[in-house]
C-alpha cells in the first residue's frame, strides 16, 4: 500500500494514495474532518473516559480522541486487516512507541491507554458489555447492523455517536430499503433531510427503549450527504417511555407543501410518514459548551465548525420548515427573499430562523397559512 501523510487536528495520519477515496485499501475521507472536529468537541464537552471508535479505518478518529480529548482509554477497531496494520503504524507515529501485541490487541499504555483491535465491531462490542462511556459508529452506509451491540456495549448513561450515509433510503429515494432498515416510511421532497435525520433518531429511540433506556439528543444534523446524531442515554424504563412519547408521524401535502405533525404511537390518518423523532434536535447549553471547548482545541476546520455550530445554535428547534423556493413552486408564486418573509412573520409575533437543512428555508412556529400569506404579501 502506497502511503501519504496528512495532518488533521493534532494527528498526523498516513493514508493510502488513491485516485478516488473509495478505491483506497483503507478508507479516509477528508470531507469528514468537520464530522471528526465536531466529535472531538462533543467528547470534550462530555468528558467521557472510555471511548470506542468501532469502525476506525486509518485510526484518525480514535487517534484524535486520544490526542485531543480527556479520554483515558481509547479503543480503535476495524475488521479490515490492512486497516489494522495502518492503525498500528499511525499509533506508533503519533505516540512515539510501537504498540505491544497481546491477546489480539495492540496496546499502548502511557498516561492514556490506547487499544487497537482487528475484530468484527459487533463481536468486540458484545465482549465489552456496558463498558464504554462513548461509542462512535461511523460505517459505510447504514449504522443499523451495529446499533443493538452498541446499545449493549455503552454504559446506561453513556453516549452514542452515529453517522448514516445511506441518504437514499432515509430521504425516500429507496423507500423499501428505509422500511427494511429503519422500520419507517420515508418522506421525499424538500423536507427529506430533516425527516431522514428524525427517522434515524426515532429508530435509535425505539431500539433503546427495549433496554429500558431513553435518549436525549445532544446535537444532530445533516451535512455533506450524511446524517450525524450524538445521543446521550437516559437510564430507566420511565426514560424509555418518555422518549417514545416523542415519536410520531408527519403528513405532507405535495400540492401546496403543507406539513402536519402528530406525536402518537400509531398514526391516526392515512398517508403518514414515519415513525420518526419529533423531539428536540439539540441541547442549546451543550452546543454552547462545545463552542467554549473549541477555544482549547487545534481543530482541522475551526472556522467552519464555529460557523456551523452558531447556525445550529440560532436554529429554531421546531420540527420541519418552509422551503421558500418549494413553497413558491408548489403554489405558483414568485420566489421572495427569506429576510422579507421572515420580517412579515416576526412582525406578527412568530418566531423565525434559518435552518442548516436548506439555505432557502425558514423555520417558524407560524402555521402554514400564515407562511403562505407572507409569501403572497410581497
Ligand atoms: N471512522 C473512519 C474515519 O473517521 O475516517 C471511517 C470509517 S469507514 C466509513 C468504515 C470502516 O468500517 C471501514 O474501514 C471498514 O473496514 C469497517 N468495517 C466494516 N464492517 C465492519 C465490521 N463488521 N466490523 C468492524 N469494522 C468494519
Amino acid at each position: 500500500m502506497k502511503l501519504t501523510k496528512i495532518k488533521e487536528g493534532m494527528a498526523e495520519i498516513f493514508i493510502p494514495k488513491a485516485e478516488r477515496i473509495y478505491d483506497a485499501p483503507v478508507f479516509y475521507n477528508p470531507i469528514m474532518a468537520l464530522n471528526r472536529d465536531l466529535s472531538v468537541l462533543v467528547l470534550k464537552a462530555l468528558g467521557s473516559k472510555k471511548v470506542l471508535d468501532a469502525l476506525s479505518a486509518t485510526g484518525v478518529r480514535g487517534i484524535r480522541y486520544a490526542l485531543e480529548t480527556e479520554a483515558e482509554e481509547a479503543w480503535l477497531n476495524d475488521i479490515n486487516p490492512s486497516a489494522f496494520e495502518l492503525i498500528i503504524k499511525n499509533l506508533e507515529n503519533n505516540f512515539g512507541e510501537k504498540p505491544i501485541l497481546e491477546r489480539e490487541m495492540a496496546i499502548i499504555t502511557r498516561e492514556r491507554k490506547i487499544i487497537a483491535t482487528n475484530k468484527d465491531a459487533n463481536l468486540l462490542m458484545t465482549e465489552k458489555f456496558r463498558y464504554f462511556d462513548f461509542i462512535d459508529l461511523d460505517p459505510f452506509g447504514s449504522p443499523m447492523e451495529f446499533l443493538d451491540s452498541a446499545l449493549r456495549s455503552v454504559k446506561r448513561k453513556g453516549t452514542i455517536a452515529i453517522t448514516a450515509t445511506d441518504t437514499a433510503p432515509l430521504c425516500g429515494a429507496h423507500s423499501k430499503a428505509c422500511v427494511r432498515r429503519y422500520n419507517s416510511i420515508p418522506l421525499r421532497g424538500e423536507l427529506c433531510h430533516e425527516s431522514g435525520l428524525r427517522i434515524l433518531i426515532g429508530t435509535v429511540a425505539r431500539y433503546a427503549a427495549k433496554y429500558d433506556l431513553g435518549i436525549k439528543v445532544l446535537v444532530a444534523y445533516y451535512k455533506d450527504h450524511y446524517f450525524r446524531a450524538f445521543l446521550q442515554l437516559k437510564d430507566g424504563a420511565k426514560e424509555g417511555d418518555k422518549s417514545l412519547m416523542n415519536l410520531g408521524y408527519v403528513y405532507f401535502d405535495t400540492k401546496n407543501g403543507k406539513f402536519e405533525i402528530e406525536k402518537r404511537f400509531l398514526p391516526s390518518k392515512l398517508n403518514a410518514f414515519g415513525p420518526l423523532w419529533l423531539g428536540p434536535l439539540k441541547d442549546q447549553k451543550f452546543i454552547e459548551k462545545m463552542i467554549l471547548k473549541s477555544e482549547e482545541c487545534e481543530l482541522a476546520q475551526k472556522k467552519k465548525v464555529l460557523n456551523f455550530l452558531n447556525t445550529l445554535l440560532k436554529e429554531l428547534d421546531e420540527p420541519f420548515f418552509y422551503d421558500t423556493h418549494a413553497l413558491a413552486r408548489r403554489n405558483s408564486l414568485e420566489v421572495r427573499k427569506l429576510s422579507e418573509i421572515g420580517a412579515i412573520l416576526q412582525e406578527k409575533g412568530y418566531k423565525v430562523s434559518r435552518t442548516h437543512f436548506s439555505p432557502t428555508a425558514i423555520k417558524t412556529d407560524a402555521p402554514f397559512e400564515e407562511a403562505l400569506m407572507a409569501l403572497k404579501a410581497l
